[in-house]
């Protein structure tokens, strides 16, 4: 691949899952550029020097910012604002700055002021992630044939094509919509599903001990991967409910409506309306598998 940036140094701020997975996946597809990475945390940094993420890893995020074409914040969608305002004055005139946040209106609101005159931002978010946070949960493969949405907002076609570049190198199919689009389809395929699990292994803590023991230790495969979910980082899911409370709690609210009407069926005995429901939500899985993206 060309790079299309004003320059070929590439800052990635923050080095959990994400960041760190981003910079092996730039070392690991050869794509040419240089990577230096920061995290405000000095362990993470240390632990980002052992496992060679990044060709340099700066002390002071000014440091890893200054002459780069292009800037990923990948740090909790809460602090990209706050981590805009500390780049700015060190950005390059004519650089692209994205983001990998979970939520994008909230993203947009809170940092598109900041961005100074002469740079480009270009909302993103891949698709893409595990329960494990930290540089040591990051690996070059991650993005391999996952979606990765950006939010051009108006920005440079040649900026956007060049960020699109960029993605496609490190093996993701990028696709653009709109903040409020991307913030209801996150709210049902991601945001509600680790709502109910968060609840569902929340209820199960709060069990009688003897009982709390048992589902622990006969957890068959269904509560099984509900606490792998339950498991995600606290901060960014945190983050996530805070930033994308508007569709969130649409979709909780179908959500419940439903929920209803499966525990009135269960009442009533009304065993074809399970059936029914269940059969139309096989469906949905074998598209999944069809669509390579289980
Ligand atoms: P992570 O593993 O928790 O890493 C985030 C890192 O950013 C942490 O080391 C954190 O340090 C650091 N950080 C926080 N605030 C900072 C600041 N102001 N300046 C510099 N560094 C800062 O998180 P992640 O999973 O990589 O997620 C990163 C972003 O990608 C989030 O916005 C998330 O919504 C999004 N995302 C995540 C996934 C996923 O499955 N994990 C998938 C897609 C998108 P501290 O520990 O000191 O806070």
């Amino acid at each position: 691949m060309q790079n299309k940036f004003i320059s070929d140094k590439i800052a990635i701020i923050g080095i959990g899952l994400i960041g760190a997975s981003i910079a092996l996946a730039i070392k690991h597809k050869k794509l040419p550029f240089t990577v230096a990475v920061y995290d405000r945390d000095e362990a993470v940094r240390a632990e980002a020097r052992a496992l060679s993420i990044g060709d340099s890893v700066a002390d002071e995020l000014a440091k890893a910012v200054v002459g780069a074409g292009l800037v990923i914040m990948a740090v909790p969608v809460g602090a990209m604002a706050s981590v805009m305002q500390l780049a700015a004055s060190h950005l390059s005139p004519g650089c692209v700055v994205t983001d990998t946040g979970s939520t994008k209106r909230s993203v947009i609101r809170d940092t598109i002021g900041l961005v100074p005159e002469g740079c480009h931002f270009i909302p993103g978010h891949p698709l893409a992630g595990t329960e494990f946070s930290g540089p040591g949960a990051g690996f070059p493969s991650l993005f391999e044939g996952r979606y990765w949405l950006i939010l051009p907002n108006g920005a440079d076609a040649e900026k956007v094509s060049a960020l699109e570049d960029l993605l496609a190198g490190l093996g993701a199919m990028t696709e653009q919509m709109s903040a409020d689009y991307h913030d209801r389809v996150l709210a049902i395929t991601s945001h509600l599903p680790h709502l109910i699990a968060y609840t569902i292994v929340g209820t199960a803590v709060d069990l009688e001990q003897d009982l709390k023991n048992d589902v622990i230790r006969f957890s068959a495969t269904g509560f099984r991967d509900f606490t792998r979910i339950a498991a995600s980082d606290p901060t960014m899911w945190r983050d996530v409910f805070l930033n994308n409370d508007e569709a969130v709690l649409e979709m909780l609210q179908r959500f419940s409506e439903d929920l209803s009407y499966l525990q009135r069926a269960i009442r009533w005995k009304e065993g074809d309306k399970l059936f029914d429901m269940f059969t139309r939500t096989r469906d949905i899985r074998r598209s999944i598998i069809d669509a390579g993206q289980d």
